[in-house]
């Protein structure tokens, strides 16, 4: 049995609270193009949603990794990608090289607030010149007596403009390629930091995205993340943690997806009939339902051996590929069975669109996805 009765408990909880308290207000968060993450998220960490995983000296649950699959698939359930993901930042983005390697002082100061919802993270990878290409960052923190003196710029940072820090990744001696990164977290309060702008964007309307930067940023040394020289390395196996929470929500979403565009292919007529009597769409629906099961099982297998204490590199990197592949082509046809009024704007068809586009391109594109699964599997 994959579930106890503790996990399916915590379903239930999840999946009242979604449907109680965040699916009502997720029309105007996404007029707002923004949400209340310090309260959402204080809320989310009173019922024991936040830091699952994590140690319970640094307010986690200590739980298994099950528990983590069991709250993203119920997070599928949301009425859009922006609340997942800006939870998924915060405590599966941001906050697993602290867990990991942060030294007692940092967890107390940084993630003990960030687990309770007291405070919002972000974790600022990319920049206007290098995405894909991690290696290529030109952030740089040098160093003066105790501080670390940060200059350069990111972009597309999720949660930034309401962050309270952010796990930076810079470089720390001048190296070049992989070597000399470091993870420094950046108070969003110090001098010489700031938002540019908060990025418009085709979906994820709530989620707020900044462009920023830093200029002569101070902080202490001991802001650095674990080992000094060792950032790209951290930040890879954040990666890790980053694409399973991404991936295990889509074979629910798009569950739910085909389920609605069903109901609607049965009462809809067109040509004396309901659109659901057309053998193309049924054998079309039978084929991505089919797809996302496979996704489902594929997505369990993974944290069951993530559980069990493998290394998943390999089928986080597959779960995160056929995620975003499928989430996109269930959208489109979802969108496509409604015809026009599925693409009219206030529609959940038309906001699922643009919010799946998303996944094919963050924390890493399809073909950086290839890329990595080429390269482990010698084919280079
Ligand atoms: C809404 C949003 C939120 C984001 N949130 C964050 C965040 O919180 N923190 C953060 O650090 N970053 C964040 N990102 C950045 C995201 O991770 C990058 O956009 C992504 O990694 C791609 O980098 P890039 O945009 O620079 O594209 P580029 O690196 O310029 O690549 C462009 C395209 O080229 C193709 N490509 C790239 N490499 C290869 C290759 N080797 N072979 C073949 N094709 C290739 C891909 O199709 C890719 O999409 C966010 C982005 C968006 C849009």
């Amino acid at each position: 049995m994959m579930y106890s009765d503790e996990h399916q408990e915590f379903r239930a909880m999840v999946r009242r609270y979604v449907d109680q308290k965040i699916n009502p207000h997720v029309d105007e968060w996404e007029r707002a193009e923004m949400m209340p993450l310090h309260e959402i998220f204080t809320d989310m960490a009173k019922l024991g949603m936040l830091g699952l995983e994590y140690d319970p000296a640094y307010a986690g649950q200590g739980a298994d990794h099950l528990f983590t699959l069991v709250l993203c698939q119920e997070l599928g359930r949301v009425a859009h990608g922006s609340l997942p993901m800006a939870l998924g930042v915060q405590v599966a983005m941001a906050t697993p090289s602290l867990h990991a390697h942060g030294s007692e002082e940092l967890k107390q100061e940084y993630l003990t607030p960030a687990m309770r919802g007291e405070t919002v993270c972000g974790v600022a990878v990319t920049e206007p010149e290098a995405g894909s290409d991690v290696a290529g960052i030109r952030t740089t923190a040098r160093r003066d007596g105790d501080d670390w003196v940060i200059n350069g710029s990111k972009m597309f940072i999720t949660n930034a403009v309401q962050a309270d820090w952010l796990c930076t990744l810079v470089r720390t001696s001048p190296e070049g390629g992989y070597r000399g990164m470091s993870q420094i977290i950046v108070p969003t309060d110090t001098p010489g930091f700031r938002v540019d702008r908060k990025l418009d964007k085709l979906g994820m309307r709530a989620s707020d995205t900044g462009l920023l930067t830093f200029q002569d940023v101070r902080v202490p040394v001991r802001n650095a993340i674990g080992e000094i020289g060792r950032g790209f390395q951290q930040q890879m196996s954040q990666f890790v943690m980053e694409r399973m929470f991404a991936a295990y929500s889509v074979p629910i979403s798009c569950a739910s997806e085909l389920e609605q565009t069903r109901d609607h292919a049965r009462q809809r007529k067109a040509f004396g009939q309901p659109l659901s009597a057309n053998q193309y769409l049924q054998y079309t629906y039978a084929e991505l339902a089919a797809k996302v099961d496979l996704l489902r099982v594929y997505t369990e297998a993974t944290a069951r051996s993530y559980a069990d204490g493998g290394d998943v590199t390999r089928m986080a990197t597959i779960a995160k590929l056929e995620a975003g592949r499928l989430s996109r082509q269930v959208a489109d046809w979802c969108l496509q069975v409604h015809g026009g009024t599925g693409y009219m704007t206030d529609t959940w068809t038309s906001r699922a669109y643009r919010d799946s586009r998303l996944l094919s391109i963050g924390g890493g594109a399809d073909e950086v996805m290839l890329r990595v699964l080429s390269l482990m599997d010698g084919f280079s």
